[in-house]
């Protein structure tokens, strides 16, 4: 199952987006144990993205194949320690204090930290991320942090079957980000699209997408 849903994938996800850029599939692990983990690795996929520091460390040394790591979750500041140095890309700066420690940690530890700066794109009371308007002066303000390094946007649509309205959502987030990579060369992620959006999110120009439900079928929130 987790197999076929990988190779089916694989097929189905185009290799660049319509602006010509690769996409990158990230397999969103929040609950799966390491072996299901390691079957889609075995399958094929490159990429992991935690939610759960606790989750993150407990499966760490378990998972075969080396992928590059993804942290997608909401990341209180007094767990950033346990993740420098074993995190590739963080996709969920969704607020100042949170880049300010997470700059100042990997000071601290001798590395620079890719980022995406996170943006709450409908407004959801209960999504964190900055509001879209406010993305220039956010992005000039942790531009400004020394041992962090800006390399896009990430977003989460709402849930909606209004696919207009999410067209219209993803391709506002694809206008900020062409804007931003017009002014800096580091910038190069839209990390957008989840099991039920991704298609959408692709056509509107998101190069990194996030799939959870679509790879390892529902999650059981009950288990361990
Ligand atoms: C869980 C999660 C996903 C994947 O969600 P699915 O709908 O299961 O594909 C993607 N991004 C983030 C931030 C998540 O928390």
């Amino acid at each position: 199952m987790i197999e076929s849903n990988v190779e089916n994938l694989l097929k189905e996800i185009p290799k660049e987006n319509p602006f010509g850029e690769k996409v990158t599939l990230v397999a969103a692990v929040k609950l799966q144990n390491a072996e299901d983990i390691n079957r889609a690795v075995a399958a094929g996929i490159t990429d992991i993205g935690d939610n759960h520091v606790q989750e993150l460390r407990d499966k760490y040394e378990l998972i075969n194949g080396n992928p590059r790591r993804h942290f997608i979750g909401h990341l209180q500041t007094n767990k950033i320690k346990y993740l420098l140095g074993k995190v590739d890309l963080y996709h969920s700066v969704d607020r100042i204090n949170l880049a300010e420690e997470l700059s100042k940690k990997s000071a601290g530890a001798g590395i620079v930290s890719d980022i995406l700066i996170q943006i709450n794109i409908g407004n959801e009371e209960t999504k964190g991320g900055f509001a879209l308007e406010d993305c220039g002066e956010i992005y000039k303000t942790i531009k400004r942090l020394p041992a962090l390094r800006i390399k896009g946007l990430m977003a989460m649509l709402p849930i909606d079957n209004d696919e207009t309205r999410l067209k219209t959502l993803a391709k506002s987030m694809r206008g900020q980000f062409d804007r931003l990579r017009a002014i800096d060369k580091d910038i190069e992620y839209l990390s957008m699209g989840m099991s039920g959006d991704w298609r959408i999110c692709l056509e509107q120009g998101a190069n990194i997408i996030r799939l959870g439900t679509a790879i390892f079928g529902a999650r059981n929130y009950n288990k361990n």
